[in-house]
């Protein structure tokens, strides 16, 4: 190619790291390094091997596995061949793992063995005879008849170099899939170009924090978000990016990831509210030092709740906002000012927009309403990254793009210094007496009274008023009179309007999860319905 057309390639990514620190290392979560020079060798193998194959450009590669290295490793070879790489949710259901792998036409499948008991009894309804590879970790195993190998075992069979295709930077790099809160799950896709600027634009925004916030090379980098989900919000890409070192833990159980986070000191995170929430109440927090520990909390508002109780163990913490479609960075909350006050709304709000984002917050004529921090609207957003469609779904994509800006399907204000916060997803939004309810609002100021462990607040339909908001919640102790005073003091401090305190508190042993680990609510409201929860 002339290098007048030299454009954006996930390539571009490795080549300064290992340029620059070959000897940095890469970490699993059962004693394993390797340095990423072995990282960028494995890449050239598996990109031989993986071309050998037949794969490449306009082909698409599944992967089931856990968060380890070897992800990280398809995570550049698969895109670099020109190939797509299709991270496949391994939380959803049978069924919904098999919608996906079809609608992919996933030319290949790449299955931790811990997940061939899932896939094996799916393979009769796949409909493109896909090549099948094992992964594993150990010695031994047994591949599976109709199988073409062991990954490792292919890589091991090349030899060493790999001479990659000039691709065109809108080349398709990522598919994945999102559930909805109806329909069947819906593919989004990202190309070289895309991910490459979501690398640049976060680096050069949180990378250019003053002291040690932020994300900085002397950072050491594990992901607590599945790599599944949002390609690990892009992080893989931009931690290599850095040269970090980095953890990539497996399985997620508390205890090995504070294990993780000690012996290795782990100084950055991400990952969704009730991850946090779920180690910091494990009985091996309680003696760890976290205060090295940066984490950025997205996927979900960050309750005030669990922002305090991961400021008392010094974490710092912030929130982040994105969605799948995003890619996933669109705001996060302002870490310079958090540096110089303790005030936990700076840490918990949506914040504002990345570099290269823009949003806005409109009503249904899609006019932009008061930037007063209190009128709501939908959130609407434009950046280079944002995906351009769903994967054949003509009619969810013009409603995506509607307008010529992707609707986010989000509610929130935007104060007059733009700083945004979300108050509800559009489909969980609780109408009373013809007045909006956040939700989220409910369960921030629920979550600071001791005892409250989760709390969800949904709409159930009411005869008067149309909608009640009711919360659900996982509490220790007597803690309803203790709510509900908290809830009248935000009403008197002005922060909630008097109709938004709910009636019912309903005590549950846990809240339904969707399979990214946020509250489910959807499945709450239909529980309630059904008086499963009352
Ligand atoms: P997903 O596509 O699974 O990543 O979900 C994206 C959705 O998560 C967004 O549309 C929001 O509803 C929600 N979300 C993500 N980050 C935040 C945040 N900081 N505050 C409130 N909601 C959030």
């Amino acid at each position: 190619m002339d290098g007048r057309g030299f454009g954006l390639n996930i390539g571009q990514l490795l080549k300064t790291p290992v340029g620059r620190n070959p000897e940095q290392v890469v970490h699993d979560g059962d004693g394993g390094v390797q340095t990423y020079r072995d990282l960028h060798a494995g890449i050239d193998r598996l990109a031989a091997g993986l071309t050998r194959l037949g794969l490449g450009v306009g082909s698409t590669v599944a992967v089931l596995d856990w968060d380890t290295p070897r992800y990280l490793q398809l995570f550049f070879a698969v895109p670099m061949i020109g190939a797509t790489l299709h991270t496949v949710n391994i939380r959803l259901s049978p069924e919904q793992i098999l919608y996906t792998i079809n609608h992919a036409e996933d030319y290949a499948i790449l299955c931790h063995e811990d997940f061939l008991p899932v896939l094996l009894p799916l393979l009769p309804r796949v409909t493109r005879a896909a090549k099948l590879i094992l992964l594993t970790d150990r010695e031994g195993a047994v591949v599976p008849e109709g199988f073409q190998g062991e990954l490792s075992a292919l890589m091991a069979a090349e030899g060493p170099g790999f001479s990659y295709p000039d691709l065109p930077e809108e080349t398709r790099a990522t598919l994945f899939y999102t559930t909805g809160t109806t329909g069947d799950p819906k593919g989004v896709s990202y190309s070289h170009r895309q991910l490459v600027l979501h690398t640049l634009a976060v680096t050069a925004d949180l990378g250019t924090v003053p002291g040690k916030g932020g994300i900085k090379r002397d950072d050491v980098y594990m992901p607590i978000t599945p790599l599944f989900h949002v390609h690990g919000w892009g992080f893989p890409y931009l931690a290599t990016f850095l040269g970090l070192k980095q953890v990539y833990p497996g399985r997620y159980e508390p205890s090995r990831l504070l294990a993780l986070i000690a012996q290795h000191e782990v100084t950055f995170s991400h990952c969704v509210p009730t991850i946090l929430a779920m180690l910091l109440a494990a009985p091996e927090a309680a003696g760890a030092d976290l205060s090295r520990w940066k984490v950025l909390i997205g996927g979900s508002a960050l309750p005030e709740g669990l922002a305090l109780q991961a400021r008392a163990k010094g974490i710092d913490i912030h929130a982040a906002y994105g969605m799948s479609e995003t890619c996933p960075f669109v705001t996060h909350a302002d870490m310079v000012a958090s540096q110089s006050s303790e005030e936990i709304g700076i840490r918990t709000a949506t914040g504002r927009p990345a570099a290269m984002v823009e949003v806005r917050v409109v009503d249904l004529e899609m006019r932009d309403v008061a930037h007063d921090g209190r009128t709501t609207g939908e959130v609407i957003a434009r950046a280079p990254w944002l995906t351009h469609g769903y994967l054949r779904n003509a009619a969810g994509t013009a409603e995506l793009w509607a307008g010529g800006w992707m609707h986010t399907g989000d509610v929130g204000h935007m104060a007059p210094d733009g700083t945004l916060r979300i108050t509800d997803r559009l489909k969980d939004v609780i109408k009373s007496g013809g007045e909006w309810v956040s939700s989220l609002a409910l369960e921030s100021i629920a979550s600071t009274v001791p005892g409250v462990r989760e709390v969800a607040a949904v709409g159930v339909p009411d005869a008067r008023w149309g909608e009640r908001p009711v919360l659900v919640a996982v509490v220790e102790g007597e803690v309803e009179p203790a709510i509900r005073a908290r809830l009248m003091a935000a009403v008197t401090a002005g922060d909630l309007p008097k109709w938004a305190v709910p009636e019912r508190i309903c005590r549950v042993g846990a809240i339904p999860k969707t399979s990214v680990g946020k509250l489910d609510k959807k499945r709450i409201r239909a529980m309630l319905a059904s008086g499963e929860i009352g």
